[in-house]
């Protein structure tokens, strides 16, 4: 029976549980039902939210085994003309991405020919996965152009951190558990998830410790590279539908890795100095050679090859589980002023577009634009704390425009971008 209270709230919160009877009390919340009048106590939500699991594990779509039905599916993907043409991939990372030519040129043609590769016949040539590994400095858009892709193919798509996995058994998570992400992702649709894509990021921080085996394993580092080659390469993974540690009575969900497709990404910070040795160690001899020079100079990790990765302490079984590999270049001046403006959804956009709501039209000068970017130069953020920069100078409109009906332009200058950054003590150490 609910006890009678002034406001709506109170009811709320001293009723008894429509379902268990039970009064609300110190361990126990209530909200409010679908209906006026009902209210469920946290304990009868949690016993809902484990029974809707378990039916979305039940239920979840079985991997289907017949060969035919499969071939149907997969040829029907590539010959519906879903599958854009390289082309047409860059195209739209365009939309999003600035710059890193190169990247979008490999993952194009790379997510083509996956997509190529899940539509063949079974016939004596086969194409072989075509996982990919991003290499580059933090924030200059690995994780943005592997979501991007997801995006336009519409297949669910998974992020997760290389650094949380550790070899079975120790603390930390199962390298399977990525695959829950996906299987998340994918609302618990088997068959949907066995075609979607899984963004591993930072794969640099797994590499092997160090070169001498000792008697500590490396339960972080080479240990999981070991368990991640079996995901790559395309088994039949037992997934534990919540994440987590797997455990005996746990019941399992099969996944077939074969066709999802794989992009790794990593900054793998030194990694110049491994590309130089090697280069300086091929031109040895010819000092004088202006190539070699001019390799110096230039952004060394265009010339990223597999043995650098090798040097770097990645197991030779991954690198070849990963066979297509490219680089992101650092984003310099030029290129932070255009991520500021230029993507369809860039940051300046979005601000403007949270003015426009409120009837005002957001002006941000040229200045406070350049201004922006040298400070997130000068905290050496790059793209990352681009964001951030925005948003300490913008709280105080923000915060106070709504409130001026007068107010119906706003126009951000330098001056005015200063002082609030300065005002804010802005604090770099909280990006990463
Ligand atoms: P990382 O390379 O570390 O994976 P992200 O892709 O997560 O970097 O980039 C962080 C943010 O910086 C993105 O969400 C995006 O707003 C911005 N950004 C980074 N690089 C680019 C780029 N090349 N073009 C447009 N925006 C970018």
């Amino acid at each position: 029976m609910a006890k009678k209270k002034s406001s709506d709230n109170d009811d709320i919160i001293t009723q008894r549980c429509s379902f268990c009877g039970s009064y609300p009390d110190e361990n126990t919340v209530m909200a409010p039902g679908a209906s006026p009048g009902v209210v469920i106590c946290s304990n009868c939500i949690d016993t809902l939210k484990e029974a809707l699991d378990d039916f979305r594990v039940t239920n979840a779509i079985p991997v289907k085994y017949s060969p035919d039905s499969k071939k149907q599916a997969q040829q029907s993907i590539f010959e519906s003309k879903s599958v854009p043409k390289p082309k047409e991939i860059t195209d739209f990372l365009n939309q999003y991405v600035i710059g890193q030519d190169n990247a979008k040129k490999y993952l194009s043609v790379a997510v083509y020919n996956h997509y190529k590769r899940l539509a063949q016949n079974n016939d004596d040539i086969d194409i072989e996965k075509s996982n990919i590994i991003l290499v580059g400095p933090t924030g200059t858009g690995k994780t943005l152009i592997a979501r991007t892709i997801a995006k336009m193919l519409d297949v669910p798509f998974a992020i997760v951190d290389a650094t949380v996995l550790t070899e079975a058994g120790y603390v930390g998570e199962d390298v399977e558990s990525l695959l829950t992400r996906l299987l998340q992702a994918a609302d618990y649709n088997v068959e949907k998830a066995q075609k979607g894509i899984v963004f591993i990021d930072e794969i640099d921080k797994i590499a092997r410790k160090s070169d001498n085996p000792s008697i500590t394993r490396d339960v972080s580092g080479e240990g999981v590279q070991q368990g991640l080659l079996k995901l790559l390469e395309g088994s039949i993974v037992n997934v534990p539908p919540m994440g987590g540690r797997k455990h005996p009575e746990q019941r399992m969900i099969a996944v077939d890795t074969k066709n999802i497709l794989f992009i790794c990404g990593g900054a793998f910070d030194g990694i110049e100095r491994k590309i130089a040795q090697r280069l300086n160690t091929h031109v040895v001899g010819y000092s004088n050679n202006p190539e070699r020079s001019q390799l110096q100079r230039d952004n060394l990790l265009k010339y990223v090859a597999p043995q650098d990765l090798k040097s770097f302490g990645l197991i030779p079984e991954i690198i070849g589980r990963l066979p297509i590999l490219t680089n992101l270049d650092p984003l310099d001046r030029d290129a932070l002023l255009r991520v500021l403006t230029e993507p369809k959804n860039a940051i300046t956009r979005q601000y403007e577009k949270l003015f426009k709501m409120d009837g005002v039209e957001l002006i941000f000068e040229r200045e406070a634009l350049e201004f922006i970017v040298d400070k997130a130069i000068e905290f050496k953020l790059g793209a990352r704390g681009l964001r951030s920069i925005v948003e300490t100078i913008m709280i105080d409109p923000m915060y106070e425009l709504p409130s001026q009906t007068k107010t119906k332009k706003f126009t951000v200058t330098r001056q005015f971008a200063e002082e609030k950054l300065n005002k804010a003590n802005f604090d770099t150490t909280i990006i990463k």
